[in-house]
């Protein structure tokens, strides 16, 4: 069995990286090439320069375009209108101020773009009816799994969980409102927090290798962002009851003590309207999950039974 046949291409424009993973139509990887990016690059610059990596992988015949089926694309910070996804032989709208062209030159077949971190979930989600996958990194992102389906909500940006309020006394957040979950657990401001506490680490990482150690301040910095994380936790899973929580992105590094405070959360919030199982879990850090989960996409979307 030939898994380049019917196979779909994913392609992550991230903030820093961009990466690309080809799937059989049985969800096997293909291959995958990963570039890491500045992240001042626009994105017209990103679309141009994954069409030189997909155009590479062509010359080396590690994408067969007659076998590609269709292509996902996750793009950081811009989501996709719901309206524009419900077509079916119409071609979908292209990001504000920015045209996909470049990669449907390159790539034969259907293309559909929407927000990374969704499409990330999806990697995740396949297996999961009903998904809230959290990212922890410079910002707060989620993206929603229900019934096996992402929710991109009426307006197409469902999912802000880092623009819940955990304080309504804290700080004044870029979007108006005070004390949203991203003003205090995104990276720069838990390193600030570590230096505050009378430590400074160089990254996320070295954090989490202190804390792992058992120092002190390190431990406290866990347990206070898990903390945070729990108050808005709580809202998420009375409002969406997921079977499965997974953690993402760079603070995900503080692996399972960050999850303590959220555990604690949820089980003292007995709601006896029925049993409640919730799966809770830490994501190992993998670099082209939205480039799989888009992949995914475009498989779950354009994939047909092969003729036998
Ligand atoms: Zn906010």
């Amino acid at each position: 069995m030939n898994p380049n046949a019917g196979a779909a291409v994913g392609i992550e424009l991230g903030r820093r990286r961009i990466s690309i993973s080809v799937t059989g139509f049985d969800g096997s990887p293909v291959t995958n090439e990963l570039r890491e990016i500045s992240s001042s690059l626009g994105l017209e610059t990103k679309v141009e320069l994954a069409a030189d990596m997909i155009r590479q992988l062509i010359d080396a015949g590690r994408i067969k375009p007659e076998a590609i089926i269709g292509t996902g694309i996750g793009i950081a910070s811009r989501h996709a209108n719901p309206s524009s996804l419900s077509d079916g032989a119409e071609r979908q709208l292209d990001p504000q101020g920015v045209t996909l062209d470049p990669l449907r030159s390159v790539l034969p077949g259907p293309l559909l773009w929407d927000n990374n971190i969704r499409l990330a979930a999806m990697a995740y989600g396949r297996d999961s009816e009903d998904l809230l996958y959290v990212v922890l990194s410079a910002g707060v992102s989620s993206a929603i799994v229900t019934n096996g389906t992402l929710l991109r909500g009426g307006n197409g940006i469902a999912g802000e969980l880092g623009h819940i309020s955990v304080d309504f006394g804290g700080p004044q957040c870029w979007c108006g409102r005070h004390g949203c979950l991203e003003s205090f657990i995104n990276e720069a401001n838990v390193l600030a927090e570590a230096a505050h506490r009378g430590q400074s680490f160089p990254s996320i990482a070295a954090l989490a290798e202190a804390a792992a150690d058992g120092n002190g301040i390190a431990l406290s910095i866990v347990d206070w962002a898990g903390e945070m994380l729990a108050r808005a936790m709580v809202g998420a899973t009375v409002l969406l009851d997921p079977s499965r929580v997974v953690i993402a992105g760079e603070l995900s590094q503080f692996g399972e003590p960050l999850l303590t405070p959220v555990r604690r959360a949820i089980a003292e919030q007995r709601l006896d309207l029925g049993p409640r199982v919730i799966d809770f879990g830490v994501a190992p850090f993998a670099p082209t999950a939205g480039s799989d989960g888009a992949a995914h996409m475009a498989l779950s979307r354009w994939a047909r039974t092969p003729a036998s």
